[in-house]
Protein backbone atom coordinates (compact mmCIF):
# COMPACT_ATOMS: atom_id res chain seq x y z
CA UNK A 1 0.00 0.00 0.00
CA UNK A 2 1.40 3.50 -0.86
CA UNK A 3 1.13 6.21 1.17
CA UNK A 4 -1.05 8.45 -0.68
CA UNK A 5 -3.59 5.89 -0.88
CA UNK A 6 -3.58 5.72 2.53
CA UNK A 7 -4.18 9.45 3.35
CA UNK A 8 -6.64 10.28 0.35
CA UNK A 9 -8.99 7.02 1.06
CA UNK A 10 -9.75 8.75 4.93
CA UNK A 11 -10.45 12.13 3.30
CA UNK A 12 -12.86 10.39 1.04
CA UNK A 13 -14.71 8.59 3.31
CA UNK A 14 -15.17 11.39 5.37
CA UNK A 15 -16.36 13.44 2.15
CA UNK A 16 -19.11 10.84 1.13
CA UNK A 17 -19.96 9.65 4.17
CA UNK A 18 -20.80 11.88 7.01
CA UNK A 19 -23.59 9.78 9.46
CA UNK A 20 -24.92 11.84 12.37
CA UNK A 21 -25.35 9.12 15.49
CA UNK A 22 -24.88 11.34 17.71
CA UNK A 23 -25.57 14.37 19.28
CA UNK A 24 -23.49 14.50 22.64
CA UNK A 25 -22.75 17.53 24.06
CA UNK A 26 -21.57 19.29 21.51
CA UNK A 27 -24.17 20.72 18.39
CA UNK A 28 -21.05 20.15 16.02
CA UNK A 29 -20.38 16.28 17.30
CA UNK A 30 -20.91 13.77 14.42
CA UNK A 31 -19.49 10.49 13.83
CA UNK A 32 -17.74 9.79 10.71
CA UNK A 33 -18.02 6.12 8.62
CA UNK A 34 -14.89 4.64 8.35
CA UNK A 35 -13.78 1.94 5.44
CA UNK A 36 -12.07 -0.23 8.36
CA UNK A 37 -13.21 -0.10 11.79
CA UNK A 38 -11.38 -2.35 13.86
CA UNK A 39 -13.53 -3.00 17.22
CA UNK A 40 -11.71 -4.15 20.33
CA UNK A 41 -10.96 -7.50 20.71
CA UNK A 42 -10.86 -9.13 24.04
CA UNK A 43 -8.54 -11.55 23.38
CA UNK A 44 -5.62 -9.11 23.49
CA UNK A 45 -5.95 -8.86 27.52
CA UNK A 46 -3.76 -10.82 29.18
CA UNK A 47 -5.96 -13.68 31.37
CA UNK A 48 -3.87 -13.62 34.18
CA UNK A 49 -4.16 -9.84 34.49
CA UNK A 50 -7.94 -10.35 34.88
CA UNK A 51 -9.98 -10.79 37.92
CA UNK A 52 -13.44 -12.06 35.87
CA UNK A 53 -13.90 -12.94 32.27
CA UNK A 54 -14.74 -9.64 30.28
CA UNK A 55 -18.33 -9.25 29.97
CA UNK A 56 -20.13 -7.20 27.18
CA UNK A 57 -23.09 -4.25 28.16
CA UNK A 58 -24.90 -1.65 27.14
CA UNK A 59 -23.16 1.06 29.00
CA UNK A 60 -23.50 4.99 28.71
CA UNK A 61 -20.15 6.72 27.18
CA UNK A 62 -18.80 9.43 28.24
CA UNK A 63 -21.39 12.09 26.24
CA UNK A 64 -24.21 10.08 27.61
CA UNK A 65 -25.22 8.10 24.67
CA UNK A 66 -25.33 4.23 25.00
CA UNK A 67 -23.49 1.66 23.33
CA UNK A 68 -22.46 -1.60 23.29
CA UNK A 69 -18.99 -1.53 25.48
CA UNK A 70 -16.53 -4.23 27.31
CA UNK A 71 -16.41 -4.37 30.43
CA UNK A 72 -12.76 -5.27 31.83
CA UNK A 73 -11.42 -5.84 35.75
CA UNK A 74 -8.06 -5.61 35.88
CA UNK A 75 -5.57 -6.19 38.72
CA UNK A 76 -4.01 -3.25 40.10
CA UNK A 77 -0.51 -4.77 38.74
CA UNK A 78 0.88 -6.06 35.70
CA UNK A 79 1.19 -9.70 35.04
CA UNK A 80 3.94 -9.44 32.86
CA UNK A 81 6.91 -7.59 34.48
CA UNK A 82 8.02 -6.28 37.87
CA UNK A 83 7.21 -3.03 39.04
CA UNK A 84 9.83 -0.25 40.41
CA UNK A 85 13.06 0.47 41.09
CA UNK A 86 11.88 4.12 41.24
CA UNK A 87 14.62 5.88 43.48
CA UNK A 88 17.90 5.32 44.48
CA UNK A 89 18.74 5.61 48.13
CA UNK A 90 22.14 6.92 48.02
CA UNK A 91 24.33 9.03 45.69
CA UNK A 92 26.74 6.42 44.84
CA UNK A 93 23.48 3.99 43.82
CA UNK A 94 23.54 2.93 40.54
CA UNK A 95 21.46 3.07 37.82
CA UNK A 96 20.12 -0.39 38.29
CA UNK A 97 18.52 0.92 41.53
CA UNK A 98 16.49 3.93 40.02
CA UNK A 99 13.99 4.32 37.04
CA UNK A 100 13.50 7.06 34.93
CA UNK A 101 12.48 10.74 34.90
CA UNK A 102 12.11 13.03 31.51
CA UNK A 103 12.72 16.97 30.38
CA UNK A 104 12.53 18.14 27.18
CA UNK A 105 11.79 14.70 24.99
CA UNK A 106 14.58 13.27 26.84
CA UNK A 107 14.72 10.00 29.01
CA UNK A 108 17.33 10.15 31.85
CA UNK A 109 18.45 7.30 33.72
CA UNK A 110 17.65 8.07 37.58
CA UNK A 111 20.95 7.37 39.48
CA UNK A 112 22.41 8.33 42.74
CA UNK A 113 24.27 10.81 40.35
CA UNK A 114 21.89 11.86 38.42
CA UNK A 115 19.77 13.37 41.38
CA UNK A 116 22.89 14.47 42.99
CA UNK A 117 22.87 16.89 39.91
CA UNK A 118 19.41 17.98 39.67
CA UNK A 119 20.51 21.66 39.61
CA UNK A 120 22.72 21.20 37.01
CA UNK A 121 19.81 19.78 34.68
CA UNK A 122 17.48 22.63 35.87
CA UNK A 123 19.89 24.87 36.05
CA UNK A 124 18.34 26.51 39.67
CA UNK A 125 20.71 25.77 43.11
CA UNK A 126 18.04 24.64 45.25
CA UNK A 127 17.46 21.21 44.10
CA UNK A 128 18.86 19.59 47.27
CA UNK A 129 18.15 16.03 47.51
CA UNK A 130 21.33 14.63 49.00
CA UNK A 131 22.17 14.63 52.80
CA UNK A 132 25.74 15.11 54.19
CA UNK A 133 25.77 11.59 54.32
CA UNK A 134 24.89 10.58 50.93
CA UNK A 135 21.64 9.31 51.58
CA UNK A 136 18.73 10.61 49.28
CA UNK A 137 15.75 12.61 50.47
CA UNK A 138 12.86 10.08 49.41
CA UNK A 139 9.31 9.30 50.48
CA UNK A 140 9.73 6.88 52.71
CA UNK A 141 6.62 6.97 54.94
CA UNK A 142 3.11 6.16 54.03
CA UNK A 143 2.43 10.12 55.33
CA UNK A 144 5.30 11.26 53.38
CA UNK A 145 3.86 9.28 50.20
CA UNK A 146 0.02 10.92 50.72
CA UNK A 147 1.74 14.54 50.94
CA UNK A 148 4.07 14.37 48.20
CA UNK A 149 2.34 12.31 45.75
CA UNK A 150 0.00 15.12 44.64
CA UNK A 151 0.26 18.19 42.06
CA UNK A 152 1.06 20.45 45.45
CA UNK A 153 3.47 18.95 47.00
CA UNK A 154 3.48 19.46 50.83
CA UNK A 155 5.92 22.01 51.72
CA UNK A 156 7.97 19.28 53.99
CA UNK A 157 8.47 17.28 50.92
CA UNK A 158 9.93 19.85 48.62
CA UNK A 159 13.30 18.67 47.72
CA UNK A 160 12.35 14.63 48.14
CA UNK A 161 12.15 12.17 45.27
CA UNK A 162 8.75 11.11 45.74
CA UNK A 163 8.11 6.69 45.19
CA UNK A 164 5.93 4.68 47.07
CA UNK A 165 7.16 2.99 49.75
CA UNK A 166 7.34 -1.19 49.48
CA UNK A 167 5.22 -1.46 52.96
CA UNK A 168 2.38 1.01 51.31
CA UNK A 169 0.28 -1.88 49.73
CA UNK A 170 -3.43 -0.90 49.64
CA UNK A 171 -3.46 -0.03 46.19
CA UNK A 172 -2.38 -3.39 45.30
CA UNK A 173 -5.72 -5.01 46.40
CA UNK A 174 -7.50 -2.52 44.03
CA UNK A 175 -8.93 -3.77 41.04
CA UNK A 176 -9.05 -1.46 37.36
CA UNK A 177 -12.93 -0.90 35.91
CA UNK A 178 -12.52 0.01 32.57
CA UNK A 179 -16.03 0.68 30.18
CA UNK A 180 -14.65 0.71 26.43
CA UNK A 181 -17.24 0.93 23.41
CA UNK A 182 -16.81 -2.29 20.89
CA UNK A 183 -16.88 -0.52 17.94
CA UNK A 184 -14.93 2.74 18.33
CA UNK A 185 -16.82 5.53 16.35
CA UNK A 186 -14.60 8.68 14.81
CA UNK A 187 -15.62 11.64 15.09
CA UNK A 188 -15.72 14.84 13.59
CA UNK A 189 -14.50 16.71 17.06
CA UNK A 190 -11.91 16.07 19.34
CA UNK A 191 -12.03 15.75 22.79
CA UNK A 192 -9.80 16.80 25.28
CA UNK A 193 -9.27 13.75 28.32
CA UNK A 194 -10.07 17.21 31.01
CA UNK A 195 -13.39 17.51 29.51
CA UNK A 196 -13.85 13.15 30.13
CA UNK A 197 -15.02 12.40 33.59
CA UNK A 198 -13.48 14.32 36.53
CA UNK A 199 -11.23 14.96 34.33
CA UNK A 200 -8.46 12.75 35.89
CA UNK A 201 -9.20 9.44 34.58
CA UNK A 202 -6.71 6.95 32.33
CA UNK A 203 -6.70 7.40 28.20
CA UNK A 204 -6.51 3.98 27.91
CA UNK A 205 -5.16 0.92 28.96
CA UNK A 206 -2.52 -1.90 28.16
CA UNK A 207 -3.05 -5.81 27.77
CA UNK A 208 -2.37 -6.17 31.53
CA UNK A 209 -4.91 -4.21 32.78
CA UNK A 210 -2.32 -1.02 33.65
CA UNK A 211 -3.73 2.26 33.03
CA UNK A 212 -2.45 4.35 30.39
CA UNK A 213 -2.43 8.14 32.07
CA UNK A 214 -2.52 11.91 30.90
CA UNK A 215 0.82 13.57 31.02
CA UNK A 216 2.15 13.66 34.68
CA UNK A 217 1.74 17.55 36.47
CA UNK A 218 5.92 17.42 35.38
CA UNK A 219 6.09 21.32 35.93
CA UNK A 220 4.15 21.45 39.56
CA UNK A 221 6.31 18.34 40.74
CA UNK A 222 9.89 20.12 39.54
CA UNK A 223 8.36 23.74 41.03
CA UNK A 224 8.54 21.75 44.86
CA UNK A 225 11.92 20.35 43.82
CA UNK A 226 10.81 16.88 43.55
CA UNK A 227 10.79 14.27 41.03
CA UNK A 228 8.84 11.24 40.46
CA UNK A 229 10.53 8.90 38.27
CA UNK A 230 8.86 6.24 36.61
CA UNK A 231 10.06 2.37 36.45
CA UNK A 232 11.70 1.52 32.98
CA UNK A 233 7.96 0.42 32.51
CA UNK A 234 7.22 3.58 32.33
CA UNK A 235 4.98 3.67 35.39
CA UNK A 236 4.82 4.74 38.99
CA UNK A 237 1.92 4.41 42.15
CA UNK A 238 -0.21 7.38 43.32
CA UNK A 239 -2.13 6.76 46.24
CA UNK A 240 -5.61 7.29 44.35
CA UNK A 241 -4.95 5.49 40.90
CA UNK A 242 -2.28 3.14 41.88
CA UNK A 243 0.11 1.53 39.28
CA UNK A 244 -0.12 3.79 36.10
CA UNK A 245 1.81 4.65 32.93
CA UNK A 246 2.57 8.13 31.40
CA UNK A 247 5.25 6.31 29.06
CA UNK A 248 5.12 3.07 26.71
CA UNK A 249 8.84 1.69 27.01
CA UNK A 250 8.18 -1.44 25.31
CA UNK A 251 7.98 -3.77 28.66
CA UNK A 252 4.20 -4.84 28.38
CA UNK A 253 2.48 -7.31 25.79
CA UNK A 254 2.51 -6.12 22.36
CA UNK A 255 1.10 -7.58 19.11
CA UNK A 256 3.09 -7.76 16.06
CA UNK A 257 1.93 -6.71 12.93
CA UNK A 258 2.51 -8.64 9.39
CA UNK A 259 2.64 -5.92 7.18
CA UNK A 260 5.67 -4.66 9.53
CA UNK A 261 3.42 -1.80 11.05
CA UNK A 262 4.33 -0.85 15.06
CA UNK A 263 3.11 -3.28 17.15
CA UNK A 264 -0.41 -3.26 19.07
CA UNK A 265 0.40 -2.01 22.88
CA UNK A 266 -3.40 -1.48 24.40
CA UNK A 267 -7.01 0.27 23.80
CA UNK A 268 -7.44 3.92 24.22
CA UNK A 269 -11.20 4.69 26.60
CA UNK A 270 -12.57 5.18 23.34
CA UNK A 271 -11.69 2.12 21.68
CA UNK A 272 -9.50 2.64 19.24
CA UNK A 273 -5.97 0.56 19.29
CA UNK A 274 -2.86 1.85 20.37
CA UNK A 275 0.30 0.70 18.86
CA UNK A 276 4.06 1.44 19.45
CA UNK A 277 5.83 4.55 18.37
CA UNK A 278 8.32 2.99 15.98
CA UNK A 279 7.59 0.15 13.17
CA UNK A 280 9.65 -2.77 12.96
CA UNK A 281 12.12 -0.82 10.87
CA UNK A 282 12.37 1.96 13.39
CA UNK A 283 10.45 4.65 11.68
CA UNK A 284 8.31 6.92 13.46
CA UNK A 285 4.79 6.96 12.32
CA UNK A 286 3.51 9.84 9.96
CA UNK A 287 0.83 12.07 9.66
CA UNK A 288 -0.52 12.06 13.26
CA UNK A 289 -3.58 14.02 13.52
CA UNK A 290 -4.04 16.21 16.72
CA UNK A 291 -4.79 13.31 18.95
CA UNK A 292 -1.87 11.52 18.04
CA UNK A 293 -3.99 8.93 15.27
CA UNK A 294 -4.09 7.74 11.78
CA UNK A 295 -6.16 5.66 9.51
CA UNK A 296 -4.66 2.81 7.45
CA UNK A 297 -7.08 0.27 5.71
CA UNK A 298 -5.67 -2.95 8.06
CA UNK A 299 -6.27 -0.82 11.17
CA UNK A 300 -8.85 1.63 10.84
CA UNK A 301 -8.02 4.47 12.63
CA UNK A 302 -5.58 4.39 15.69
CA UNK A 303 -3.29 6.00 17.94
CA UNK A 304 0.80 6.01 18.22
CA UNK A 305 1.82 6.42 21.55
CA UNK A 306 4.28 9.13 21.87
CA UNK A 307 8.13 8.60 22.22
CA UNK A 308 8.77 8.03 26.01
CA UNK A 309 10.34 11.83 26.34
CA UNK A 310 7.58 13.03 25.75
CA UNK A 311 5.44 12.58 28.64
CA UNK A 312 2.11 11.41 26.69
CA UNK A 313 0.71 8.50 25.75
CA UNK A 314 -1.90 9.76 22.93
CA UNK A 315 -2.98 13.13 23.12
CA UNK A 316 -6.59 13.84 22.83
CA UNK A 317 -9.55 11.51 21.86
CA UNK A 318 -10.63 11.30 18.20
CA UNK A 319 -13.77 8.97 19.56
CA UNK A 320 -16.75 8.52 22.11
CA UNK A 321 -14.75 7.70 25.29
CA UNK A 322 -16.02 5.00 27.97
CA UNK A 323 -14.80 5.11 31.61
CA UNK A 324 -12.35 3.95 34.11
CA UNK A 325 -12.53 3.27 37.44
CA UNK A 326 -10.34 1.68 40.34
CA UNK A 327 -12.45 -0.04 42.67
CA UNK A 328 -11.99 -1.76 46.37
CA UNK A 329 -13.42 -5.32 46.00
CA UNK A 330 -16.07 -6.29 48.41
ZN1 LIG B 1 1.56 9.59 37.57
ZN1 LIG C 1 -0.14 3.52 12.30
Amino acid sequence: MNSQGKLILPLLVALLSVVVLSTGCGPKAETIAQKVVQPVNPEHFIADSLVEPIKKEIRTLSDGSRAECYVITTRSVPSDHTIGPWVPKHVTDGEDKGGIWIKDGHVYNVSGEFIAHLDELYDDPEWNLVREDGSIKVTDTKEAFDLAARPNVDPRYHNHAVECPPDVVEWKSNHNVYVIPVNPAYRSVVTDFRKVGDGHGPVGVAFNGVKYDPPAPIHAIIKAHTIAPFDHSGGHVNPHAGYHYHAATGNTKEIEQPDGHAPMIGYALDGFGIYAHLDQDGKEPVDLDECSGHYDDVRGYHYHASPAGDNQIIAAFRGIAGSANVVKPE
